[in-house]
This record gives C-alpha cells, structure tokens and sequence, in this order.
C-alpha cells in the first residue's frame, strides 16, 4: 500500500500483544469495517484490502503511547476514532492501518476546588453535559451528534455547532490544557492547572481544533462554567428574507448575543412540527435561547431579541414561558435532519455555508440555490433549509432516494462540498463546524493559500515525520 509496508493481521496482533493487554485488541471482522466508516457510508467503499488490521482500544495513555511508538516504528497507519460522526471526511479510513478508538479513556473528575473538568477523550458529549449539570455546572459544547460525538473528537475539531460564538465561543476557548500522546509516542501535557491562561505560545491551542493531525488527545482539562437561568422564544414569519433580516438586527442593534438562534424553513418546520404533534406553523421559523446569571437576566435578553425582530414584522415573535412548549419546538429542530430523511423516504447529503452579518440575506438566498448548476444536485430539487443562523450558518440538506446506485450517492456528496467551498469562499467565511481538512482540504488550499497549506503540512511533518496519524486527511500533492 503506497510508501506503507504491508503487514499480516495475525503478525500485528502477535506483536501488540506483546506490550498492550488483550482486551485492548479486537479482531472482529465486523467492528474493523464499522471503525472504519463514517455518516457518508455511501461516498466511497471500504474494499477488503483496506479493511483495517486491527481495532485498539486503549485503556489508558501509556498504552496509547507504546501503539503509537509500535506504529512509528513499523510505519504503520493509524486512524484516531472518537465517534466516526465527521461530516467532513476526517473519520474515514483512508490506508491498511489499525484504528485507534478512543472509547476507553472515559476518567471524569470534576475538580470544584481549582474550577475545571478533566476528562478522558472517549465519553460521549451527552455523559459529560449530564455529570456537570448535576453539579450545576454548563459545559460549553453543542452539537447536534451530542448524544453520539466524543468529547474528544469535539475539541480536535473545535466545534460547538448550536452555541451563537459572540456568546459564549468556541471549545478552545475552554480548555485549559490538554494531554496528547504524539505519533512518534511521546506524551505533552499541555496549559496549566491554573484558571489563568498561559501566556504567549501555548501548544494546547494547536491541539485543541488541530484536526486530529498532530496527536492522539487523552486528556482534555476544561473551565467549569457555572449553570445558568434560561428563557427562549420563538418567532413566525411568513418568507425567510425578513426572518433573515431580523438576525441582522440582532447583531446591528447590539442586542445581547443568545445562547442558540436556529432556524428551520417552511418545509423541514412542517415536517418537524407534525411529528412533533405541534400546530403547523405559518411559514419558516426562528427559535432563540437566552442564558442569564438569574432569570430576570435572561429574560431581558429574549425580550431584547424580540424587539429587534418585531421591527422585521413576523407572523408573531414571543417569549415562551412554557418549557415544555420550547422542548417540544427544540425537538423540531433537534430532529430535523432524521425527520425530513424519514419524510422523503431517503438518505442525507449535508453541508455548512457560513455567512458574515451583512450578507446573511445573500446568504441565505444562495444556499437555498445550491443545487443551481449542480448536475447531481440539480436533479435533487431545492435543498432543505435549517442551521444556526445565529450563528450565521447554513445546513442545506439534499434527500437522496435510497434506491440510487452508491456512485451517484458519491457525487452529491462531491458536488456539495465543492458548491460549499465556493460560497463560503465568496463570502471570505470558512467552516466552523466539523473541521477544516479531509473533504475540504482544496477549499483550505484555494482560500488561504498555498503558503498557508504548505505550513501546516510543515507543522503536520515535525510532529509526524513518518505520517503515520491519519495519513492522507492532509493529501500529499
Ligand atoms: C447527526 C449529526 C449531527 C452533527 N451535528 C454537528 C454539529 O452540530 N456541529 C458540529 O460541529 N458537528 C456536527 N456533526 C459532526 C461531528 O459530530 C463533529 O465533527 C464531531 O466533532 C466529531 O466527533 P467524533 O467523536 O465523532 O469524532 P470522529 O468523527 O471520530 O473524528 C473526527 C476527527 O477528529 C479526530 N479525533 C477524534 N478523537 C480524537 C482524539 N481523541 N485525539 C485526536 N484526534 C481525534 C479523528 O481522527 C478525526 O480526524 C454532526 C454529525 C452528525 C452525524
């Protein structure tokens, strides 16, 4: 396989063996190819050659670091697994290699006194927001996969999803310091234990959003945030253009950032709130979330967004005081995506376009016609429309028949993510969710240039000289 040796399974097995205990070792014919794949199982085949060696799931960070000094040594591949929920690419298995699934470094210890979290990489999102929040503490990610992503996977791609960044930032922003195991076997700790940043160059800030191309992270150290008071509201419109305008407003009239504004259209809302069992909606919808220290905090700040959305006259634009009225419109929106699947009977092709505030009608407009010109997506019809727009993106959503042959599935795929690099490009805005490699790695190259590329394949061969870490994320030429 390429410039990589190729090895027998059973040799591989035999040698780590050797150094790693045995319920760290799987063989299953079954959990190497499921290691192996990610949401866009159609978008290329895992052919038996490529079915990985071995899956290894590490107990503990000095086994992490004898598999990596193993597979430095023998130049072997090895693919880092926290939930293999990337949609952009990164989780896919590239070579002949062994996986490396984080799913075993689960520690949590939640240290009141010094006000931070140590995790392990390997819980799910959910697990850890649920232990803090029994303590009264926040924890500042967000994804729609929370149930699924790792925690881990999360802070190798910084990002946060349904978090608005003017509130509350980025999970970078968060961690404290890091532990990484690097390819070559070595482990850092990175940060400090202090609630103060380090000053000047911090490696934990490379790590924390570096792709999953520089190292294995196994411990992760985040700043407890206190729980907050919360308030929401919701606003109808009868066309997007306006709901659009009324985001803008936010940001114009400074009302106080909130917590989560997202967005369905008219047809993922109708979709979304029948299976709900909630009164159809008028037209698109708005949906915000605001924190505050009290309640009385958070409830100015809905009504700050209210009042600058009203000036875009909706349909109606309130407060909701009945929780269970907002979990059950939260739900639309968190379900959106399976839903409208289950509606048209078909399988998702998914993509983020990301606006700046004065162009977020523009915006809008285009990713509603991102099919435009498109041969695959064109026969597709107009895309679904929801997102974070908030947070100034865009999810359209295309439903592919299930029935279609998987290399026409491939190329919805391939259009996407060549029609979301050119928008994002035109608008000078870039991903904020899922990374920034893999599938759009020649957006990176065409948007912040070759000088820039050739820099982090620099930054990748000092850390990876025999690139062995999820080789081929960051291609060759
Ligand atoms: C239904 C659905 C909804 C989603 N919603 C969102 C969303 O709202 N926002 C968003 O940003 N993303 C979203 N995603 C995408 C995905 O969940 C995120 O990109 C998430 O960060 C991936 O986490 P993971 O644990 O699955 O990582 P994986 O997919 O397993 O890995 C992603 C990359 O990180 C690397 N990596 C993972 N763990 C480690 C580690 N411990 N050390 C070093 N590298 C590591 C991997 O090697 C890979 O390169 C969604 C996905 C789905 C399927």
């Amino acid at each position: 396989m390429g410039e990589y040796p190729d090895y027998k399974p059973e040799d591989i097995y035999e040698d780590l063996r050797k150094i790693l205990s045995e319920d760290a070792l799987i063989k299953s014919v079954f959990e190497r190819i499921n290691n192996a794949l990610d949401p866009y199982t159609f978008a290329t085949d895992i052919s038996r050659e490529k079915v990985p060696y071995l899956v290894v799931r590490p107990g503990s960070t000095d086994e992490v670091s004898r598999l990596m000094k193993y597979a430095h040594s023998k130049k072997i591949p090895v693919f880092v697994r926290g939930s293999g929920t990337s949609l952009a690419g990164a989780s896919r298995y590239r070579h002949k290699g062994i996986v490396l699934n984080v799913s075993r470094l689960n520690h949590l210890n939640i240290m009141k006194e010094y006000g931070f979290v140590e995790s392990g990489p390997g819980h799910r999102v959910l697990q850890v927001k649920e232990r803090l929040e029994k303590e009264g503490y926040f924890l500042p990610l967000a994804p729609g996969s929370i149930r699924v992503a790792s925690i881990g996977g999360i802070i190798s791609n910084n990002s946060s999803a349904h978090i608005v960044d003017s509130c509350l930032g980025k999970p970078r922003d968060y961690v404290l310091g890091l532990e990484v195991v690097l390819p070559t076997g070595e482990v850092l700790h990175t940060g400090t234990k202090s609630l103060r940043r380090a000053a000047g160059t911090d490696l934990t800030q490379l790590f924390a959003g570096g792709d999953g191309l520089l190292g294995v992270i196994t411990g992760i150290r985040l700043r407890l945030l206190p729980g907050f008071s919360n308030a929401y509201g919701v606003a109808f419109f009868d066309d997007p253009i306006p709901l659009a305008r009324a985001v803008q407003r936010i940001y114009l009239e400074k009302a106080p950032p909130p917590l989560f504004m997202e967005f369905l259209d008219e047809r993922v809302a109708q979709i979304s709130f029948k299976i709900q069992g909630l009164a159809p909606p008028p037209g698109p919808i708005l949906m915000f979330h605001a924190i505050g220290a009290t309640k009385e905090e958070a409830t100015y700040k809905i009504n700050q967004s209210v009042e600058a959305i009203q000036k875009e006259s909706p349909i109606k634009a309130k407060r909701i005081e009945d929780v269970d009225e907002w979990h059950k419109i939260w739900l639309a929106r968190e379900s959106a995506l399976p839903y409208i699947c289950q509606a048209g009977k078909g399988v998702f092709g998914l993509s983020e376009i990301v606006s700046t505030v004065p162009d977020l009608v523009d915006c809008l407009q285009d990713s509603m016609n991102m099919g435009n010109g498109m041969p695959t997506l064109e026969k597709l019809g107009q895309p679904y429309l929801f997102g974070h727009i908030g947070a100034l993106t865009f999810h359209p959503v295309f439903i592919i028949p299930a029935d279609w042959p998987a290399e026409e599935k491939a190329k919805v795929v391939e259009e996407m993510f060549l029609k979301e690099a050119e928008i994002n490009e035109k608008y000078g805005t870039c991903g904020g969710e899922w990374g920034q490699f893999a599938r759009r790695t020649p957006f990176y190259r065409k948007r912040y240039g070759e000088k820039a590329f050739q820099m982090v394949r620099g930054m990748k061969k000092l850390f990876d000289p025999n690139k062995i870490l999820n080789p081929d994320v960051l291609p060759d030429e």
